[in-house]
Order: structure tokens, then sequence, then C-alpha cells
């Protein structure tokens, strides 16, 4: 999502500037931060830090700070980080050129941070920027109204808002216009999603999508378990675009953990998803996040989600150790089991994780698969990347030029995180 938003923090600036090739040579530097985990937040003081020296050697180097944290912190940013010159909301994106022109003229320090109004999104913000390659991120939504009780997105990023399907059909044909073949819808629910003019729900959106001339595949994140309908389900087995992956996080195995999180499903009930799932569409892969250490997470139910684990079979897990944020419910939660006894579990969910996307990758050896060509390996500048439909990263010698093409490959090798072939022609 804030890759997404970064391509639009460059259109919106682009009438003006142009991307620098580093932060030395820029004259502006914008960070668009996160602050999901605690982590990803001290990451944005860190690299003001590193850009002391930047300021100290180009005077009039504007710095910006965006996104979550921006939204969190306001003031305190610029009391805490003398480089920073602005700071913008996640709903003050649209201010950007104004609130620049206003720092360069009155040479005041700014923070703009704005509630959450709720309002429709619309597109009289600029188009994102020209996609860079054959595949491309679209936002349909914005904010969410879950209250997961870990996490901070809601108080961020405000209530859930759909944006019109129009709007969104207009930026798909735009994209596919420059010569994206794969989209990937983004919502933090986009189970959820309603158009505000007609009602028609999500499973509606990717049907007038499927209708698109030109649009090779559609992908979506992220779908809540507990959204997830058996007419979606239906809709991804049926309509030709929408490719055979889900990515559908679970968080924990345990379902004391689960209702203490808030997430409105059980592991049973998830796993019945995923059964029915893999009975419509065989070959689907399902990739998820989990939370490990969750306030009273005892050893005992770390092991329900590492035998879900192995019970999904997951082609690949983001985890993250549990993170306590400011102004969630899990952040006042007593924990009565100590971190030392936690601190091991990470690695050890890691580890089984894995080992069972090794066998997975295994398994693929010897088949032929389709890829969309994405373009040359960022290592290997002999070999291109793609993906399949099913979300393996495929490694293959061939010619640049076959970016944003589908090819048939032959799968013969597999390493941690990629497969490798050879182009059939
Ligand atoms: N909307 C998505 C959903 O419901 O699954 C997830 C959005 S969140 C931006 C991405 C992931 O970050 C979550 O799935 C969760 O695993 C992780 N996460 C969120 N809050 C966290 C926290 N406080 N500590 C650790 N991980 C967290
Ligand atoms: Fe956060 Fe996702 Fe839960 Fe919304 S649904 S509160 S974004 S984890």
């Amino acid at each position: 999502m804030n890759v997404y938003d970064t391509e639009k923090i460059y259109a919106f600036l682009q009438d003006s500037y142009v991307p620098a090739a580093s932060s030395e040579e820029a004259d502006v530097i914008i960070l668009n931060t996160c602050s999901i985990r605690e982590k990803a937040e001290q990451k944005v003081y860190s690299l003001l830090g590193r850009f002391k020296p930047l300021k100290a050697a180009k005077p009039n180097l504007l710095i910006g700070i965006g996104g979550c944290v921006a939204q969190q912190e306001g003031e305190r940013i610029l009391s805490r980080s003398p480089v920073v010159d602005f700071v913008f909301g996640t709903h003050n994106v649209d201010e950007l050129p104004l609130l620049l022109e206003e720092r360069i003229r009155y040479g005041k320090r700014i923070c703009r941070v704005r509630e959450d109004t709720g309002t429709v999104p619309t597109s009289d913000a600029p188009r994102v920027m020209g996609p860079k390659g054959a595949t491309s991120l679209l936002t349909i939504m914005k904010g969410c109204d879950n209250y997961c009780a870990y996490c901070v997105v809601p108080l961020v990023r405000g209530r859930e808002v759909s944006r019109r399907a129009t709007e969104i059909l207009d930026e798909a044909v735009f994209l596919v216009e420059k010569g994206v073949r794969e989209i990937t819808l983004l919502g933090q629910n986009v189970n959820s999603y309603h158009d505000p003019d007609t009602g028609a729900g999500f499973v509606s959106l990717l049907e007038s999508m499927e209708l698109l001339p030109g649009l090779e595949r559609l992908r979506f994140v992220t779908s809540h378990p507990k959204d997830f309908s058996a007419e979606l389900a239906h809709a991804m087995a049926d309509l030709s675009t929408v490719c055979e992956h889900i990515h559908l996080p679970v968080q924990a195995g345990s379902d004391r953990v689960l209702a203490a999180m808030k997430r409105g499903y059980t592991s049973r009930q998830y796993m019945e998803k995923i059964e029915a799932l893999t009975k419509l569409i065989p070959e689907v892969e399902f990739t998820t996040d989990i939370i490990v250490g969750f306030p009273g997470e005892e050893r005992e139910d770390f092991e329900h989600t590492m035998d879900l684990l192995k019970e999904v079979s997951y082609q690949n897990a983001f985890s993250f150790r549990f993170s306590p944020r400011p102004g969630t419910a899990a952040a006042a939660m007593e924990d009565p089991v100590d971190a030392e006894v936690k601190r091991p579990w990470l690695p050890e969910l890691q580890d089984l994780q894995n080992q069972i996307t090794a066998e997975r990758h295994l398994n693929m050896v010897g088949r032929e698969v389709e890829v969309l060509v994405e373009g040359v390996d960022k290592k290997k500048s002999d070999l291109l990347e793609g993906r399949t439909r099913n979300n393996y990263i495929v490694h293959f010698p061939g010619d640049p030029a076959l970016t944003g093409q589908l090819v048939r490959v032959k799968l013969a090798n597999s390493r941690t995180i990629h497969l490798i072939g050879e182009m059939v022609h």
C-alpha cells in the first residue's frame, strides 16, 4: 500500500520535480513511513539521522515525512528531528505541492495532519505515474473498520472507504494502456469493498475488471478470512484473469489467541475456507501473515500455529514478533508469559515455514508453467524474472524484450525463494 502511495506522491510532484538518482543528489527527500510495527517506526528516525550531514552540506534541501508515522506522531516529529522541514498525514497527500511551495516561500516548518473525514476519495488526484513494468498495484479502498486488537491501521488510516468502481476501472484502463498485464487490487480487507455509487461488491468489481482487453492477470490483497465468502471462492475459480493464489492472513492457530486478537474466526472456520477453495481450484497456493507472541500466548497456543502451518502447507508466510502499538487494545493487555520464553518461537516458526516452502518449490520441479515476464533478475542480469499464476517466482535465460509477455517455462531446479527453468518454444 505504501508503494502505491509513494507512486501517488511522485504523481503529485511530477509537474515540478523529477526523481533523483540518490538522496545525495536530491533537492527534496520524502519518507513515506510505516508504523505497523515499532521497528518500522524506529527506521524512520535512524534514516533521519543519516540525512543530517546531507542537510548540513546543502541547507536548501527539504526533508518531509508522510505516511502512518506522520499521521501518528505529527508535531512530535518536528520537535524530535530538527532536519525535518514538513510533516504531512495520510489524509493530506493531495496538499503536498502547496505545502512544499509554502515551505519554500515562507521558510516556516510545517505540520499538516488532518483527521479522517471518511469521505470517498476522488481522483482529482493525478493518476499514478507511469508504471515501471508489466505489473502494477491499484488501491480500491482506504482505511479499515476491523480494529484487530494489535493493529494500528484503523488509527492511522481511518475508517474504511471504498473508491468508486468507475474510477478504479479508469485507472486500470490507464495502466493497461501503459503496458501493464497484471494488476493487484489493494485494500486492508478487499472482501468488504462496495462501490459507493451502486453498492456493488468485490466480486462485481472483479467481473468488471475481467472484461478489460489486454489485462491478463488479476490479484488482490488482503482478504480477511472472516469475510472470505463462497461467492468470492467461486469467482476465483470462474474468472480467467484471477490468479490461483490467495494471501489469507491467519495471524494465529490458537482459538484463544484469535479471540483475544478479535479476528472473528476460529482455526476450524479458517481451515474450512482453505479446504473449500482447494476443492474448487486444486492448483491454488496460499500465503499468510502470522504474529508470534501475542499477549498471553502460551507455548500450547504457539504449537497450534505450528500445526496449522503444516496443515495448510503455505507457499510462504510473513511472520512477525508481536509489537505493541500505541492506542491499540493489545498494547494495554497484561502479558503473564515471559518475553524470554517467547523469544525462540519466531525463528522456530520461520524454520518450519522455510522447510515447507522448500518442499513446495521442489514439488514444482519438472512442471511446465505459464510465466509473466516482469524483467531481468536484479542479481543475475543474464536471467529473466517472472511469476507463475500461482505466485512462484521463476528465473530463466531469455531476451529482456520479452518483459510483459506470457511465456511457457519448464521448471528444472528449485532455490529457497525461486525456481529455475528454461523457456519452452
Ligand atoms: N489487513 C490485513 C489483515 O487483516 O490481515 C493486514 C494488514 S497489516 C498492514 C499486515 C500484517 O502486519 C498483519 O497481517 C499482521 O500480521 C502484521 N501486524 C499488524 N500489527 C502488528 C503488530 N502490532 N505486531 C506485529 N505484527 C503486526
Ligand atoms: Fe489491521 Fe487488517 Fe485487522 Fe484491519 S483487518 S485492523 S488492517 S489487521
